[in-house]
């Protein structure tokens, strides 16, 4: 029987080998605490992975990264800041965080990321009410780089920081530069499903040593410098662990490996659909674009796949245990956000209605791929 086989994840933690003696030391030397060699470490491998001229932050997760990002910038109560509508909701969270509004805005077809024209509407819209944004969260969803050009032009013509939400984009690039580099600040994640782990985890990107400086002093409840514990300011504990930045460590060891077995499920998925009529596999839009096809996604036209649309397909992937996810749910969409303002068209509403993430995991096996080939077949077969 089909649901008696182990369950095939989408994306699943997958360990390098070298993360426990990381960790291993971490217990010998007793830092087990928000600091230690293992976050120096991972700082540091992370800043050489992405080119050497960035300081790297690590912190608790991806969300909170973001939120200090906001901090930093100023963003406060009564303050817009535009969002991405087509992502997970960790981009938008943090805006509410500091009692600012987000202001969403709809993807463009190409790389399915925020879309420059309506972001230009936006902007000039809320300029008209009174308030210019105080920044800008693109993201770079399932690894691919979203217009990094067009959107940086945006943002420099109306002088508003680009806050890059790269938590799914690690080992992607644009024009041979890592996403990553392109904001003024940038959030990475490492949370389970991310393309590498440390269990939960993230990290802030800044533009230079003294941005770094303040966002370890509020990750770390804003100390003043004085031999008792002195406040000027409210900050978060939001530090990683030296435990975690150990895994961490291992992973980086890995990555690039982990980005090429991605890349590797994207291609088994487009050998299978390139005879099926009405899937499409999500591709780069040109050479410029290396995605690290954190998650293979596809979406499904019922009008040529004879009805079969990406909900059957979700359900009876899940019959032969292999789970599968509608892309994410716009943010204009949800509850929670229903009466914040947004700009664009359908794009975001059309992707989710019929786009589907297949399981994608560095880890998947050759058995599992020759399972989820076969329940694919038999659902498109004659
Ligand atoms: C995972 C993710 C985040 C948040 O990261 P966490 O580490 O889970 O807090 C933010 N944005 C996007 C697009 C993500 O996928």
């Amino acid at each position: 029987m089909p649901s008696e086989l182990s369950k095939i994840w989408l994306s699943s933690p997958h360990m390098g080998g070298q993360e426990e003696e990381f960790v291993a030391k971490a217990f010998q030397e007793n830092w087990i605490a928000p600091l230690g060699p293992n976050v120096n470490g991972f700082e540091a491998d992370l800043e050489d992975y992405l080119g050497g001229t960035k300081n790297i932050a690590v912190l608790s997760t991806g969300t909170a990264a973001i939120h200090l990002a906001l901090v930093q910038l100023g963003v406060r109560e009564g303050d817009e800041v535009i969002c991405q509508s087509f992502t997970f909701c960790g981009s938008a969270n943090p805006i509410m965080y500091q009692g600012a509004t987000p202001v969403f805005v709809d993807s463009e077809p190409s790389t399915w990321n925020l879309c420059p024209k309506a972001l230009e509407t936006a902007i000039l819209d809320r300029i008209s009410k009174g308030k210019t944004p105080k920044a800008i969260i693109p993201v770079h969803l399932y690894g691919m780089p979203y217009l990094v050009e067009e959107v940086a032009a945006v943002a420099k013509k109306y002088n508003i920081p680009v806050i890059e939400d790269a938590a799914e984009s690690l080992g992607s690039t644009f024009k041979s530069q890592n996403c990553g580099t392109f904001g003024e600040f940038a959030a990475l994640s490492f949370n389970g499903n991310k393309i590498i782990t440390t269990s939960g985890g993230g990290a802030l990107v800044c533009p230079s040593t003294q941005a770094k400086d303040k966002i370890v002093f509020y990750s770390t409840q804003a100390r003043d410098n004085a031999p008792h514990y002195q406040h000027s300011e409210v900050g978060f504990n939001y530090r990683m662990s030296n435990i975690s930045a150990g895994i961490g460590r291992g992973q980086m060891l890995v990555l690039d490996e982990h980005v090429a077995l991605r890349r590797e499920m994207h291609k088994f998925y487009q050998e299978i659909f390139k005879d099926i009529e009405g899937i499409e596999v999500f591709t780069e839009p040109s050479e410029d674009y290396f995605s690290n096809h954190w998650l293979s996604a596809i979406l499904v036209d019922p009008k040529k796949t004879r009805g079969i649309d990406r909900e059957q397909m979700r359900l009876h992937l899940e019959t032969f245990n292999i789970e599968s996810r509608p892309l994410w749910k716009p943010m204009h969409m949800q509850p929670v956000f229903a009466n914040m303002p947004y700009y664009g068209g359908k794009v975001a509403e059309h992707l989710f209605e019929n786009g589907l993430c297949l399981p994608s995991g560095s880890n998947l096996s050759d058995e599992d791929r020759e399972r989820i080939k076969a329940a694919i077949l038999e659902l498109f077969k004659n």
